[in-house]
């Protein structure tokens, strides 16, 4: 293993994995620290999918730390903490908890912080982040129902988060390109800085931040920073130009599931809805009351024609969400409508479903728990960040679309079956 990834979700490390084996890394995502048993079957590239985001931070950094060890007793040369490119944290983290504990176990001096991924439309510039033209305290992001995030400035969401000093390496540096970035987290660190915020918005800076970490035993960010990591690996020889695909996909029958209320997939929702895709809204509080179960679901989707691929969703907009979180808890309406989701594709999967597209990073990780999948190889993008998956751990192989509820075109939910 030359690169071993620690993902605070799992639609996130997807979306990591997918960039690293487009870069000619031959790269297996597992999900949760995986037993020494696991054959990771030669992977350049390790990527462990946690669902430690909102999680408490003290749990975040435990699982996160128990990842890395791992990551590294397997051979891991670099590591890498991937978290949302809208840099996701609650008040308490865990973005900088993670960080710090990241770096305290590497015994190292400085790590990158870089969400931007500037082909979905985030960017940083002077350490503040970007949703396409909005600061992203004047995007959606404000609104989202786990994560709400109302301060654009990266320092100082992360320095309300961390015990690091943190700094800044700026668009000059930056457009200037490898060399400068270096020698400006050189002087950062030389001044105490331990994370390095970095401002990035195109993929040629992503690329030179990537080179310029090619010593560093630590990189933190989206998938975007990833970029330019594997051709490290390449220009020292450690990394061969051919890769093989392990992707094989299942055939069988298709289900879609969308648990994110964010903007992109509630237009995704609409969009399927107004091309008649069959369609079942579920409510968390409705589940909460026992008036619609899992098997009643499980029911509608049997009574469908096979060559129809339902989607269930419980995706709603901002009022419906803080309507529900009244009723039940922010908590605790999320945590139903995932254990809910989850419960129906278990079912699903045992009447020979084994097509999946899941919509938003907490409900795949909670639909991928509950099918019990292990580790997945990278298969075809359906849209930026959004590949085909398919497990490949001892069980039967299940294809699996995970998306991040922000990412994808309009018509994801038909383009995803185009493409397998
Ligand atoms: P995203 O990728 O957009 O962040 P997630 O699945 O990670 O999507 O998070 C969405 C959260 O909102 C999940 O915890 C989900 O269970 C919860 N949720 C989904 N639908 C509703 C709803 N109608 N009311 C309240 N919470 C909801």
């Amino acid at each position: 293993m030359l690169l071993g990834a620690i993902a605070d979700d799992l639609t996130g490390a997807t979306d990591l994995a997918l960039t690293l084996s487009r870069e000619g890394m031959r790269t297996v995502q597992v999900v949760g620290v995986p037993d020494q048993n696991l054959n990771l079957g030669g992977a350049d590239a390790v990527v462990i999918a946690l669902k430690s985001r909102t999680i408490p931070a003290e749990d975040a950094v435990n699982q996160s730390v128990s990842a890395a060890r791992y990551l590294l007793e397997h051979g891991a040369q670099q590591l890498f903490f991937k978290y949302c490119s809208t840099f996701d944290s609650t008040t308490d983290g865990n973005i900088g908890p993670v960080a710090d504990a990241l770096l305290d176990l590497l015994g190292t001096k400085i790590a990158f912080v870089c969400p931007a991924f500037p082909t979905n439309g985030r960017t940083v510039y002077n350490g503040h982040l970007f949703v396409g033209q909005s600061l992203l305290s004047e995007s959606p992001m404000k609104d989202h129902p786990l994560t709400p995030m109302r301060d654009p400035n990266l320092l100082r969401v992360l320095q309300s988060q961390s015990t690091s000093k943190i700094g800044l390496v700026p668009f000059t540096s930056v457009e200037a390109g490898e060399t400068s970035i270096r020698y400006a987290a050189e002087g950062l660190a030389k001044e105490g800085v331990r994370l390095a915020v970095v401002d990035a918005i195109s993929d040629r800076h992503l690329r030179a931040i990537g080179h310029a970490a090619s010593e560093m035993k630590l990189v933190t960010g989206g998938s975007g920073v990833a970029l330019g990591l594997p051709d490290n690996f390449r220009r020292s020889g450690k990394l061969a130009d051919t890769t093989i695909s392990l992707f094989a996909p299942p055939a069988g029958r298709g289900v879609m599931f969308a648990g994110s209320c964010s903007a992109a997939t509630r237009r995704q929702t609409s969009a399927a809805i107004a091309a008649g895709t069959p369609t079942l809204k579920v409510d968390p509080f409705e589940i909460s009351t026992g008036k619609v179960s899992a098997n009643d679901v499980v029911s509608w989707v049997r009574a469908l024609p096979s060559h129809q691929i339902p989607l269930i969703y419980s995706s709603a907009d901002p009022a419906e969400v803080q309507s529900a979180q009244e009723q039940l808890g922010r908590e605790r309406a999320g945590t139903i409508i995932e254990m809910f989701l989850g419960q129906v594709a278990r079912e699903l999967r045992n009447e020979g479903f084994d097509r999946f597209v899941v919509a938003g990073g907490e409900t795949s990780g909670a639909v991928v728990h509950a099918l019990g999948v292990e580790a997945i190889a990278i298969g075809p993008e359906i849209d930026p960040g959004v590949p085909w998956t398919v497990s490949i751990d001892q069980g039967t192989p299940v294809a699996l679309a995970l998306k991040s509820g922000n990412f994808g075109a309009d018509d994801f939910f038909a383009k995803a079956w185009r493409s397998i």
